[in-house]
């Protein structure tokens, strides 16, 4: 899967249910982007929260 980032609206249809699951319980937020996750795997510039 692509990072959270590069989605499209087609890809977030397809892979709704997934990506419900992905940031549901985020832990990293992406500094350019604004979108969280529970793993930095699914950012492009992914911080942990507990960082900031
Ligand atoms: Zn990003």
């Amino acid at each position: 899967m692509k990072t959270l980032c590069e989605l499209k609206r087609d890809d977030l249809e397809k892979d709704f249910s997934k990506i419900v699951s992905i940031v549901s319980k985020p832990k990293y937020i992406c500094k350019k982007c604004a979108r969280v996750a529970k793993d930095k795997k699914y950012l492009c510039k992914a911080v942990e929260l507990k960082d900031i």
